[in-house]
């Protein structure tokens, strides 16, 4: 599959990927019963990921959705803007942060130091996808769907250069030696 000048292939398909949204919502209405959270998804990536999850979620919660930077073709890291679109009031609230991918930990780095001065009584990260070999900032990820290499993927809400977020499988890069 070629997206622009990149070739991909096929990496998790979307049955996996569904299977694994369903245990983590059995997981999640299990430790927030009673907790009533509000699901914090970060745009544009988690989007698709959020529609899924929050169905598979069946406890009292709310999901609101925020938006921070932009993503430099395929390195991670670049310069991260200014936090938008957070209207909830999240002082004494259980917050979940719902995220597409955690790759050097940067971006959520910099939401939960904004989120500490806010109140909010917890704050946990509940990412799809992993590269646990790129984390350079130590971030406690309370639940991760994949632990995956550190290898650009794109489909299910992520992106390369804007294209491939309608994709229902996720795909990693074919690198050409
Ligand atoms: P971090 O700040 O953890 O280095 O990067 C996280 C963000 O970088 C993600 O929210 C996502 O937008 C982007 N990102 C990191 N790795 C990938 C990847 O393999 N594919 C795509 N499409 N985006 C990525």
């Amino acid at each position: 599959m070629q997206i622009l000048d990149q070739h991909f292939e096929i990496f998790i398909p979307a049955s996996s990927i569904q299977q694994r949204i369903k245990d983590l919502g059995v997981q999640i209405n299990k430790d927030y019963r009673g907790k009533n959270p509000i699901f914090l998804s970060i745009l544009n990536g988690a989007f698709i990921f959020a529609a899924d999850l929050i169905r598979e979620i069946h406890i009292p919660s709310e999901i609101s959705f925020i938006k921070l930077k932009s993503y430099k073709r395929m390195e991670s890291g670049g310069k991260i803007r200014e936090l938008l679109g957070l209207e909830h009031d999240i002082f004494n609230r259980n917050i979940v942060i719902v995220e597409d991918i955690v790759d050097t930990g940067k971006t959520l780095n910099h939401i939960l130091e904004e989120f500490k001065e806010l109140g909010a009584r917890s704050i946990e990260i509940l990412t799809l996808l992993h590269k646990k070999e790129a984390n350079r900032y130590p971030i406690d990820l309370r639940y991760v769907g994949f632990e995956i290499p550190d290898k650009f993927v794109v489909g299910y809400g992520l992106d390369y250069e804007g294209q491939g977020r309608n994709l229902k499988d996720i795909y990693k890069v074919i690198s050409v030696a």
